[in-house]
């Protein structure tokens, strides 16, 4: 015999209650058919009575709601006919029995805890008779005649003896169908309306199952199995295959929805397996729960949480040493039918957290500090501090029994993204790691872990990428044709969760769609600003995320502090951060190290050419960098190998800008500024404290030029043309080429215009290509040499692409 429970959303439509009628009529065995209330009825029943309670007339347009609800209901899944007709007659009666009720309820203002239970037994026994009738030769049983409930702590619970004797009884010969309405029940005592609790109808399922032997409890919702985290929340969990009663108890227990935890105890004393299948989609497995499941793969099974969890922290002194304190907390709160679901307690003794629901919070603390009053006042304890706000979230898997290091692995995660563990638990059975982290956190903490845990299938990375001008533009594209290969071969996924530029920003968990981010952008974006940003980026609070700045602003590189603080890293392709003032620049890279994620700024010198990270493996690994020469600016090599009798100086610097090597401002190229700001990140890397103001430079265009506009400097330069190209010819005769050389030597920064003769290594540069000779202890006879692509959206952009990607492997 199979006991088979089907859930609100299962016979909430039209479609899925045909669904239930094709499951059930397949089934080639004795069958117990459980079922919920349609569909979000079982709300607006609570919903309808408050109101009315309220003395809201709405109420009735609430009731009318539930009335059409069903009779829609009767109307599309049985067919016209005798059947139909004795149907609605039974239907009707009850929604008019529901009516009178609810008008009593207006008219009196008063709902006793009695009425309510009343009121809500309606949609299982309304969804009960339209099923039954459903389902061909389905025989329909009252449920609230054999699950009895007694009253304890104020609760109705089960009384399992007197249930079981009497299910029994009902069922000493099983029909081939039988339909039981879940969750309701009866007072043994006085035979009032009970319930077995919200989501009581698995419940109602497992008791039958237990009592009757049955030889598996199905139980059919809506989703494809047990997933490993809640879906509405983590959208890469997947259904768990199989799991351990004890691992099913664990899971449930901590918020996991879809089994009703009280549900597994039943069935799992007496060994019956419970398989949680998709009415939606019959075909997937779905998961079985029973007694040894398979443990061979992760190291956890699944995640589970509760959101409104409170914190009730005792604390003093006067607890450390003495016997009975925690006694006194627990029996305090049981009498007062207060359930405790968390509790830590440092070996010390002088403090103890207590985890409960919000809405037990204030009479927690109100008994304790009746319960420890005297104390209180002698000054032995503190009164008793309830948090509030917080969330509770709990990793499970038998497999973590014995495994050395899933705390250290599961702290350090959460740790990294900035998530603080406010108390934490692990029983001793090891199945289980609790923790409670502030209810802001709560989505970040369980994607954070999903994903490091490899419970999903692929490590995900989350960019908001800020500047789409060409470099910014090529990353995206570059992001965008690479997605699938990195998805699919190194298990990463790259979510572009913002994009921005100087006017909209847009965000999105889901990650935007690179193949039209521009059109999304400009339609759905929000009006840009730097403290715009940071407020959404902060806000978002997302796991794993770093922020990409492909702009070169100095508002933008002033949000990093924050970002990094906030545990997110930072990727610049902008130089001014990392070329501010010392100070700054030490700052950041320190908040990056305390806080374990990464500011990497490769493409601040020589685009995508390996200079920064050179030297920084070369000084790790215990080099000194004794001397640095280096032709820096893409742009000025370009113009210098570019100026000719034919090309005159103004025209070099127009087609510098116009090929996309200058910056948008070509002065910051020609007044040594950036190259300037090379040297000192390069400097700095190596170990110098430098400044740009260190720096002495040797220009070769004259510092009025770069008084005024933009548009004075496009008139003024063609005044240099004659002289440079006087210049130029002297040098032709020498057989030489200019070179904008920035030298580190002892610590002190040169940037000058050279003349290079045939025989040194810059001569024969080519383009915009920048070169980096590195004079270290070991590279001494022969320095190192680094040579390429100086300048370039594309190759820029790569750099970015590689620093990403190096974070995505810490
Ligand atoms: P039913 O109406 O069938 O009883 P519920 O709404 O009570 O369904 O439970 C199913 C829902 O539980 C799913 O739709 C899903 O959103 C939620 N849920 C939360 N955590 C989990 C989890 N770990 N695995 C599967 N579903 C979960
Ligand atoms: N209908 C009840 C509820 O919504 C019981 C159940 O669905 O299991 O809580
Ligand atoms: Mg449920």
């Amino acid at each position: 015999m199979k006991v088979l429970k089907f859930g609100g959303t299962s016979v909430g439509s039209v479609s899925s209650m045909l669904n239930v009628k094709k499951i059930v009529e397949a089934v080639d065995d004795k069958v117990i058919v459980v079922v919920s209330a349609l569909g979000g009825i079982t709300d607006k029943l609570i919903k309808t009575s408050t109101m009315a309670a309220n003395g809201d007339s709405g109420y009735e347009k609430e009731m009318k709601e539930i009335v059409n609800r069903h009779i829609e209901m009767v109307y599309t899944v049985i067919p016209a006919g005798q059947k139909r007709e004795l149907l609605l007659d039974c239907v009707n009666e009850l929604l008019s029995e529901l009516k009178d009720i609810f008008q009593g309820i207006y008219l009196i203002r008063d709902l006793s805890p009695k009425t309510s239970a009343t009121i809500v037994s309606y949609g299982e026994r309304l969804s009960s008779i339209i099923v039954a009738t459903l389902i061909e030769g389905a025989q329909w049983f009252d449920s609230r005649l054999f699950i009895k409930t007694e009253k304890k702590h104020n609760k109705h619970i089960l009384d399992s003896e007197l249930t079981n004797r009497l299910v029994r009884e009902t069922f000493h010969e099983i029909p081939s169908i039988s339909l039981v309405p879940g969750f309701i029940s009866t007072d043994k005592t006085t035979g009032e309306v009970t319930n077995l609790g919200r989501g009581g109808s698995d419940y109602t399922a497992s008791i039958l199952a237990a009592a009757l032997d049955a030889d598996v409890l199905e139980i059919w919702t809506d989703v494809d199995g047990f997933m490993t985290a809640d879906p509405r929340v983590i959208s890469t969990a997947y259904p768990i295959t199989e799991l351990s009663y004890v691992e099913a108890m664990e899971l449930c227990n901590f918020g996991a929805k879809v089994v009703y935890p009280p549900t597994i105890y039943p069935v799992c004393h007496k060994n019956i397996p419970i398989l949680i299948k998709n009415t939606f989609n019959p075909d997937a497995p779905g998961t079985i729960v029973k007694q040894e499941a398979d443990h061979s793969s992760k190291a956890i099974k699944g995640i589970s949480s509760i959101n409104d969890t409170c914190l009730i922290t005792m604390t003093g002194l006067g607890m450390v040493g003495v016997i009975g304190v925690n006694y006194r907390i627990f029996k305090t709160l049981a009498e007062n039918g207060i359930s405790v679901f968390l509790v830590s307690q440092a070996s010390s003794e002088n403090s103890t957290s207590i985890g409960v629901r919000t809405v037990d919070a204030d009479l927690a603390c109100e008994v304790l500090n009746e319960e420890f009053a005297k104390e209180i006042e002698m000054g032995e304890i503190s009164p008793m501090k309830a948090e509030s706000g917080l969330a509770t979230v709990a990793i499970v898997g038998e497999n973590m029994k014995h495994t050395p290091g899933i705390a250290g692995k599961l702290f350090g995660t959460l740790g990294r993204n900035g998530i603080n563990v406010i108390a934490c638990a692990q029983g001793a059975s090891e199945t289980n790691i609790s923790f409670v982290v502030d209810g802001a956190s709560l989505r970040k903490t369980l994607n954070v872990i999903h994903d490091s845990f490899f419970l999903s299938e692929y490590q995900v990375l989350n960019l908001f990428i800020c500047g789409i001008g060409t470099v910014g533009h090529s990353l995206i594209e570059q992001i965008s044709s690479q997605q699938e290969r990195l998805k699919r071969e190194r298990g990463l996924m790259l979510n572009v969760v913002g994009i921005a530029n100087g006017h909209k920003a847009l965000f999105t968990r889901r990650g935007i769609d690179l193949s039209n981010y521009r059109q999304e952008l400009d339609e759905k974006g929000i009006p840009s600003s730097p403290q715009v940003l940071q407020d959404e980026i902060v806000g978002m609070n997302i796991f794993n995320s770093v922020f990409v700045d492909c702009t070169a602003s100095p508002e933008i590189a002033g949000l990093y502090k924050e970002f990094l603080s906030h545990n997110i890293s930072v990727v610049a392709a902008n130089k001014i951060a990392a070329s501010s003032e010392y100070e700054n620049y030490a700052e950041l890279k320190q908040i990056a190290r305390q806080r374990g994620v990464k500011f990497l700024f490769e493409t601040n010198v020589g685009a995508g050419l390996p200079v920064i990270n050179t030297i920084n493996d070369l000084i790790n690994s215990g080099d000194k960098i004794v001397k640095i020469e280096a032709v820096l600016s893409g742009t000025l090599n370009y113009i210098f190998n570019t100026i000719s009798a034919d090309v005159p100086l103004s025209e070099t610097i127009h087609k510098a800008k116009e090929e996309g090597y200058s910056e948008p401002d070509p002065r910051i190229d020609l007044s040594g500024k950036d190259v300037i700001r090379k040297l000192v990140i390069l400097a700095r890397e190596a170990g110098y404290r430098l400044n740009q103001e260190d720096v002495e430079k040797h220009l070769f265009i004259p510092n009025e030029l770069f008084e005024g506009s933009l548009d004075d400097f496009w008139k003024k330069i063609p005044a240099l043309d004659d002289e440079f190209e006087a210049r130029r010819k002297v040098l032709e005769k020498e057989g030489k080429h200019w070179r904008f050389v920035a030298s580190l030597e002892n610590g002190h920064g040169v940037v000058a215009l050279q003349e290079v003769g045939r025989n040194h290594p810059f001569y024969t540069l080519e383009g915009s290509n920048n070169i980096i000779l590195l004079t270290t202890e070991r590279y001494n006879e022969y320095p190192m040499l680094i040579q390429g692509y100086g300048a370039g959206a594309g190759v820029t952009a790569a750099g970015v692409f590689a620093d990403i990607m190096s974070i995505a492997n810490i």
